[in-house]
């Protein structure tokens, strides 16, 4: 496998960000670990003028501790996902019981900490003391996807575990801190989302999907659920005149106020149920092709039944020619109903 940290390491020597205000040296644990929260759903630029204002309000693991939840969560206002500052606030009081205030040091005592992830905990050690951990943030799955041109979305356990196993085969024995912010700044200013700038990429040469061309479309998107299929029976019951009966549905739901058929599940039993509650004297006569009516969540798969109907005394409309407001799948059954009955 072609390094590509060493390219990368050269790039970040001469283009990486290196004056953010958690990059001090040396580097305080604490603010790492409040710019890593930040940054899980905020960019950068963002998260520089909200982690000013909080370290200005918490200068210190301690006084984070010592604030009340709802002074943390004012001094968040704005960021999203309160469930962040919640969790740092409850993980700073934890270090302040259990490790006495200073910030643990050990993988496994930090990913126990509230709200702290595998990839966001490697990135607190390796940035601030050079522990050799290996980090894949959402810019690294962008990176490492495009540049391999892994298939599947990072959703997936299959491609996650390949993400991963490529993330450790390319993470360097040294200069972890500086390696860890490369990857990420890479991520972040030249593999963007959209557009990514190939053309000033130190690591372009052995990137499969600048070789095919096919960056827009690594990473692949998340794949969509299929989507269910409810299946009914609409129940066309027609008269002597050849008219139709059509009811108006509640207001709530789907085709809230429109007017349409009986419906009932597509089974005999209901079927022959709602065709004896309708009229006793009602005989099932044909059923009509079936056909499928989608909508956002869900596909309707609708198999329309015509039944005679003599000397009903319930309400029937012509089939055509009248001022109801009718459903989709309504119309088109009722314009196919010269083919087969009226
Ligand atoms: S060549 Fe383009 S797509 Fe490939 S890693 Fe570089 S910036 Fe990303």
């Amino acid at each position: 496998m072609e390094a590509i940290s060493k390219p990368l390491l050269k790039w970040f020597d001469v283009f990486g960000r290196k004056n953010l205000p958690w990059q001090s040296t040396p580097k305080n644990p604490y603010h790492v670990w409040i710019s890593e929260v930040m940054l899980q759903q905020t960019q950068v630029l963002t998260v520089i003028g909200y982690f000013n204002n909080f370290i200005q309000n918490f200068p210190t693991l301690a006084t984070l501790a010592a604030a009340k939840e709802d002074t943390v969560l004012r001094q968040w206002a704005g960021l999203g996902y309160y469930a962040r500052a919640r969790n740092l606030h409850a993980s700073a009081k934890i270090i302040m019981a259990q490790y006495q205030g200073e910030f643990p040091r050990e993988f496994a005592q930090i990913i126990n900490l509230p709200g702290i992830g595998k990839s966001s905990a490697a990135a607190i050690l390796s940035i601030s003391f050079n522990q050799n951990h290996t980090i894949l943030d959402g810019n690294v799955r962008r990176v490492l996807s495009r540049y391999h041109e892994v298939s599947g979305h990072y959703g997936q356990a299959k491609t996650l575990k390949r993400l991963w196993h490529l993330a450790e085969k390319h993470t360097p024995n040294q200069r972890i801190a500086d390696y860890t912010q490369a990857i990420m700044d890479f991520g972040a200013t030249l593999c963007t989302r959209q557009n990514p700038s190939c053309q000033h990429c130190p690591i372009a040469q052995g990137c499969q999907t600048k070789k095919h061309k096919t960056q827009a479309i690594f990473p692949n998107p998340k794949p969509k659920k299929p989507k269910p299929t409810k299946k009914i029976a609409m129940l066309i019951f027609i008269n002597e005149k050849n008219r139709v009966y059509l009811q108006k549905r509640p207001s709530k739901g789907i085709w809230g106020g429109l007017w349409s058929f009986v419906e009932c599940e597509n089974n005999k039993n209901s079927i022959s149920q709602a065709i004896t509650n309708f009229d006793k004297n009602a005989q099932k006569q044909k059923t009509l092709p079936a056909f499928k009516h989608s909508f956002t969540h869900y596909h309707l798969l609708i198999h329309p039944v015509l039944i005679d109907c003599k000397n009903s005394n319930k309400t029937f409309y012509p089939a055509s020619q009248h001022s109801l407001g009718l459903p989709a799948p309504v119309n088109k059954i009722i314009s196919q109903l010269n083919k087969f009955a009226l």
